[in-house]
């Protein structure tokens, strides 16, 4: 589904990792063609602006790891980047919330979208992948044929579809599916609503109404993949007029660009749950940003190889750090590195966890106040000091002092609390330096 995309991506980084040494240029060459190729997949200019800005931001600040090429590690950071625009921080945006008995799921987008199409498809998969006894509802009161083709559908697949009653409304066909589902013990019940060839008032005020009957555990778009960033304003409207929980892609197996599923959660912030392969009711795929951006990149050897030596690279930081810390020297420095260490973990507690032995030395750190935002400025902090400071905390006397603190745009009193805690660190660490080889390196380096 991405081709060519893929196909001008590779192009460019086959290039960049046949290359020795890289240049800031040669890096930006290359990001101009990415930017390029993601236009002209249709992902939207501001989507695909910020992406080269993050991967030039991280190329230019990445650590020098031995054993790949800096190409190799721009590949990475690509690979890293395509990831966090198509998941945001959630790894498997393709879970759905189906936790009540009976949850509701309402199932919305504009007619010829592949919706009636993509409720079949959705509703098999819970039954057979997840064993979810699932009931599906037409709402589309207007269109007889689309009830006809959901009933032939659920018969197609083995799975019960609301009796057609003439005459009556969405609202009252919602109603009558929620009782259904309670009263006949239905895990989950599908409601298929009404679709037009573009949004219009009386659709969304339907949908609306219908969204409040039911009060649904995961309201789902399902968009037409081939029409690009049409899919995404059609996104943005309805999650503003109803409110979306998420995004199903159809016709991802065309010739499309590609550039909705890069844009979409960018722009919106809700997640791509499922891509459309096909007409037929088993291709419906659950979406894996990592899986997706390793198909348009088509690089996965070297995204592992680059991991691996990440990995390495840590280990032997790690390594060199017990063991400045058994002589007992713990600067500035190497607070930092913590410091950073610590938000990489997801605060101190993650790191506390990992040392066997640590948690008598809780209370010093819950009495320093070590959360994410706290790190952050005690970063900052450490950043406006010179090398020689960092080295050698004791020259820090008050004009020093108030330099640094300026420097940062804190007051002297926070720098002050660092410094204390810095101290306290140390001293930790020469308690943990003693504790020597049976219980630190071991339990870190290994
Ligand atoms: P609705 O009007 O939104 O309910 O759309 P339908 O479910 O009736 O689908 C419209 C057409 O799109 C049908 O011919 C479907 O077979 C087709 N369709 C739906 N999903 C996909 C998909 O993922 N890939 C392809 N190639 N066709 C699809």
């Amino acid at each position: 589904m991405f081709e060519n995309l893929s196909e001008r991506l590779g192009g460019v980084f086959d290039r960049l990792t046949k290359q020795g040494a890289l240049s800031e240029d040669d890096v930006k060459t290359a990001l101009r063609e990415v930017r390029v190729a993601l236009l002209e997949a249709d992902v939207s200019l501001p989507v695909a602006r910020d992406f080269t800005k993050a991967v030039q931001k991280k190329a230019t600040g990445a650590a020098v790891t031995k054993s790949v090429t800096p190409g190799q590690q721009v590949v990475k950071i690509v690979h890293d980047e395509l990831v966090q625009v198509l998941a945001g921080d959630d790894p498997n945006p393709g879970a759905l919330k189906i936790d009540t008995i009976p949850a509701p799921i309402l199932m919305v987008g504009l007619q010829g979208s592949g919706k009636t199409t993509t409720t079949a498809k959705l509703a098999k998969r819970l039954t057979e992948k997840n064993g979810k006894r699932v009931l599906m509802a037409s709402l589309d009161t207007n269109r007889p044929a689309a009830m006809e083709q959901l009933a032939i559908l659920g018969n197609q697949i083995g799975v019960d579809t609301l009796p057609i009653v003439k005459g009556e409304s969405a609202v009252q066909i919602a109603k009558r599916a929620k009782q259904q589902a309670t009263l006949a013990g239905y895990d989950v019940y599908l409601l298929d609503t009404a679709g037009r060839l573009s949004i219009d008032e009386e659709l969304m005020t339907q949908v609306e109404q219908v969204r409040d009957v039911a009060n649904p555990r995961e309201t789902l778009l399902v968009v037409d993949g081939l029409t690009g960033q049409d899919a995404v304003h059609t996104a943005e409207n309805f999650d503003q007029r109803i409110g979306i929980s998420g995004v199903v892609l159809t016709r991802m197996d065309g010739d499309g660009r590609g550039g909705a599923a890069l844009s979409m959660r960018a722009v919106t912030g809700k997640p791509i749950k499922f891509v459309g392969l096909g007409e037929k009711v088993d291709a419906l795929e659950e979406f894996h940003p990592s899986r997706v951006a390793g198909r348009i990149l088509g690089m996965g050897d070297i995204v592992s190889l680059v991991e691996k030596a990440q990995e390495t690279l840590e280990a032997e930081q790690a390594e060199r750090m017990m063991k400045r810390f058994q002589k007992g020297q713990f600067n500035m420095n190497d607070l930092k590195n913590q410091l950073e260490q610590m938000m990489k973990m997801g605060g101190m507690e993650g790191v506390m966890g990992m040392m066997p032995g640590m948690g008598k030395y809780k209370k010093q750190v819950d009495a320093a106040g070590l959360d994410d935002k706290v790190l952050k400025r005690q970063i900052a902090l450490i950043q406006s000091m010179t090398k020689k400071e960092r080295a050698n905390p004791q020259l820090l006397q008050a004009s020093r002092k108030k330099r640094i603190a300026a420097g940062a745009g804190m007051e002297v009193s926070e720098l002050n609390k660092l410094l204390k805690m810095h101290r306290q660190m140390a001293d930790m660490m020469k308690k943990m330096g003693k504790m020597g080889k049976k219980g630190m390196l071991k339990n870190l380096g290994g």
